[in-house]
């Protein structure tokens, strides 16, 4: 038969016309040649360790053949789950292989959450504005969303966290606004919590790269301390956590740490969608792990960062100070500049900057519904100094028509 008599095909599911086009814009504006790329939040590729990694993948494989070319547990492999539970253990906090899952990195774990938790029209109560790609992992269960703005004044977790299927933050530099979210809130959210039930998703990629200053406690470590046991944790956290940003996004290993509960519920999720994540991957960052490799990398990874957030708001500072205002974030990835005047849309910047040479992310993109439009995450790690004068030198030139 000529295609002429093809029957129309089916339509693609419901929520598929609900992804929006800007994501599409900037994600194939990375790729066209002279583009500045302040959108995404690469690290800078050549802080990847690759030969280190080439040496522990050659051990893996010549020496753990089953675990790196086989299919492995659900779970993930033992050893690492074991790394993981003690790694992150402390005083207050006990852990044992039974409270961690291995993930296809932290984007899996979204999906996963998504999956195990929310039916069409749950509730999701977010940290507002919210990481792009937990909305898009999210957007196929069509949930509704609550907004928590953690600065509002009456911000109340209890009640926003009510008869929500889980709260979503990313408490240490948050994408997008590369804010902290304070030790005070963070203790009023995991309260909440503890108090509605509600699971907390402490999402925590970026924690590592803190360039100023101690670390805050994490929310899984609070919990703990409120349980006051010996037992292994069961309270309401699930603290993610992946290689990406301090080693290499390619490896796409992460990890969840919750209630064995919980656990085995995203297990069960995890094995409709791929069954286990890479063996050799996993082996290659149990490697790392045990080399010590992330702590070795840390503090010239935190230098050459803290010298391009310097260089960012520099820029910022010589061309777009009259138009924005932002704060200079103390580790991640980002800078969040906030439009002066309320009413300037960004998605209309966005394509005035790439006419300009400079990809941007307007703050469309981290909003569920889509409508706050004053704002814009600029990238400050994967490009040198110099092209972040230049990208901001050309942001500022399609801002100022
Ligand atoms: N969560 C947040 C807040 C992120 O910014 C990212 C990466 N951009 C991820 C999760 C997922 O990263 P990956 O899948 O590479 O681990």
């Amino acid at each position: 038969m000529s295609s002429d008599h093809t029957p129309p095909h089916p339509p693609f599911a419901r929520w598929m016309a609900q992804t929006n086009s800007v994501t599409r814009t900037f994600l194939a504006a990375a790729r066209m040649p002279d583009m500045i790329n302040l959108a995404g939040g690469l690290p800078a590729p050549h802080t990847y360790p690759a030969q280190e990694l080439a040496e522990i993948a050659r051990e893996a494989v010549a020496n753990h053949p089953t675990d790196t070319l086989g299919y492995g547990p659900i779970e993930g492999l033992p050893e690492l789950r074991d790394a993981l539970a003690d790694r992150f253990s402390t005083d207050t906090l006990t852990l044992t292989h039974a409270n961690v899952l291995i993930t296809t990195s932290g984007m899996q774990g979204l999906d996963l959450l998504g999956k195990t938790l929310v039916d069409a029209g749950d509730t999701i109560a977010t940290q507002f504005p919210t990481y792009l790609g937990a909305l898009d992992a999210w957007r196929p269960r069509l949930p509704v969303y609550r907004n928590m703005r953690l600065e509002s004044p009456d911000f109340m977790p209890e009640r926003l966290m009510a008869g929500a299927k889980f709260a979503y933050t990313v408490p240490n530099f948050s994408n997008p606004t590369g804010r902290l979210i304070p030790g005070t809130i963070r203790r009023h959210l995991v309260q909440a919590a503890h108090t509605t039930g509600t699971w907390l998703v402490e999402d925590d990629p970026y924690g590592g790269l803190l360039f100023d200053g101690t670390p805050l406690p994490r929310l899984i470590d609070i919990s703990a301390g409120i349980l006051g046991t010996d037992a292994p944790y069961q309270g309401p956290i699930v603290y993610m956590g992946t290689v990406s940003k301090q080693i290499a996004p390619g490896l796409r290993v992460g990890w969840m740490v919750a209630a064995p509960e919980m656990i085995e519920a995203l297990a069960l999720a995890k094995q409709g969608s791929d069954m286990c994540t890479s063996g050799l991957t996993q082996r290659v960052a149990l490697g790392a792990l045990r080399s010590g490799l992330i702590e070795r990398l840390q503090p010239d990874l935190c230098t050459l960062y803290r010298m391009r957030r310097d260089a960012l708001c520099t820029a910022l500072d010589t061309y777009l100070s009259d138009l924005f205002e932002w704060e200079v974030p103390v580790g991640g990835m980002f800078v969040w500049a906030i439009a002066r005047d309320p009413t300037l849309d960004t998605d209309q910047v966005l394509h005035r900057a790439m006419q300009a040479g400079v990809c941007v992310s307007p703050s469309s993109v981290f909003d569920a519904e889509g409508t706050y439009r004053a704002a814009l995450r600029l990238n400050f790690t994967l490009n040198a100094p110099e092209q972040l004068h230049e990208g901001i030198r050309r942001l500022a030139l399609a801002c100022k028509p």
